[in-house]
């Protein structure tokens, strides 16, 4: 089969076209053939060896594709799942976890499909789970016109949420805006301060910093006393470490590093939080936005625009021609 290949880590012109054996699924899995692989933030942070894995190894978690092989016989050839959290996705096969997958409606097109879940169940866990957002709660989401940016935005306007996001331009201010943010700031060292001016002097209840370095000190600010950081991204590179006393000197406040693996883990948490993103996308409540689809082999070009902030919601890789 036909797969990106990381023989070493380092910048995006690692990801190799390259083929390679067909893996073979253990009895908890399934063979899937890859229609549409997701590209997500966390798969640079493997490339370039931030996250560690043995090389080689072939990047990418979430995607969407039809089931080939089922060793129990449980799923019929053919059926189409989607999942995010099968490493080696970036492939035309590839074997899911049959515990970490849900069948596609027909209604949800494959590059929906093969990007609706990493992003779906992390603006899930954040706006539901890390910190419970409801109409009284008001929360600022960095990168608000990315891809867990505009579907938390959604999510928290369906709960009722004051939702101020942060971006870096014109276009994804517009973007940000109509996935419904009431407010859309652009990125400052006084962020936090103007946010907490138009907010009518507090802070907010929850910051969702998924941007990281550059932005953690103005989160700190900008939330209010036992408000909520919660930093669960890097994309402008990890945090340094502090000294525990900023919290009680910012008003004991909390800070948590939530991971999407840590959000799923109780049993039946994983099919909950999926199909609720499925469920909201079937019936219109949800909209994702695919703004870039690259066929497999220029994984390197996705990667690139990922990180230079060129893309806006979701891009895809597109494994076979018919998706
Ligand atoms: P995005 O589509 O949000 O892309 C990243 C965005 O970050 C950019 O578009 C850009 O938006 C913003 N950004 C700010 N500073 C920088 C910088 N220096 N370089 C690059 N981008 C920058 O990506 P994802 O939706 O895939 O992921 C968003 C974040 O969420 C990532 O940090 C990712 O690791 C994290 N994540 C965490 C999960 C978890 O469970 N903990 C699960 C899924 C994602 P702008 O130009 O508006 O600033």
């Amino acid at each position: 089969m036909h797969a990106i290949v990381i023989n070493s880590t380092g910048g995006p012109e690692v990801l190799q076209y390259a083929e390679v054996d067909a893996p073979t699924p253990t009895e908890d899995q399934v063979l899937v053939e890859v229609l549409v692989a997701g590209v997500n933030y966390i798969d640079t942070y493997y490339r370039d060896g931030t996250y560690h894995s043995a090389t080689p190894f072939i990047p990418g978690f979430e995607g969407t594709g039809r089931v080939i092989e089922d060793p129990r016989g449980e799923i019929a050839p053919g059926t189409m799942v989607a999942w995010e959290n099968a490493f080696g996705s970036y492939a035309e096969l590839v074997c899911v976890e049959r515990d970490r997958m849900v069948a596609v409606p027909d209604d949800i097109s494959p590059e929906i499909a093969g990007s609706m879940l990493l992003q779906g169940i992390t603006a899930h866990y954040l706006t539901q789970g890390v910190y419970e957002l409801d109409e009284t709660s008001t929360c600022l989401i960095t990168a608000g016109a990315g891809g867990v940016g505009l579907i938390a935005t959604q999510m928290a306007k369906s709960l009722g949420a004051t939702v101020y996001t942060v971006v870096s331009s014109d276009e994804k201010e517009e973007l940000s805006y109509s996935a419904g943010a009431d407010r859309v700031f652009r990125y400052s060292d006084g962020l936090a301060e103007e946010v907490r001016r138009f907010n009518g002097g507090g802070g907010v209840d929850v910051v969702y910093d998924g941007v990281g370095r550059d932005t953690f000190q103005e989160s700190l600010e900008a939330v209010r006393p036992r408000g909520t950081v919660c930093l669960f991204g890097a994309a402008s590179g990890p945090v340094e470490p502090i000294d525990p006393q900023v919290l009680n000197k910012h008003g004991s406040i909390f800070l948590t590093r939530p991971s999407i693996g840590a959000w799923t883990a109780e049993p039946g948490e994983y099919q909950m939080r999926a199909q609720a993103v499925v469920q909201a996308v079937t019936e219109g409540k949800l909209t994702f936005r695919v703004s870039g689809s690259y066929p497999l082999e220029k994984a390197a070009e996705a990667h690139r625009d990922l990180q230079s902030r060129k893309t806006t919601g979701s891009i895809v890789l597109k494994v076979k021609q018919e998706a």
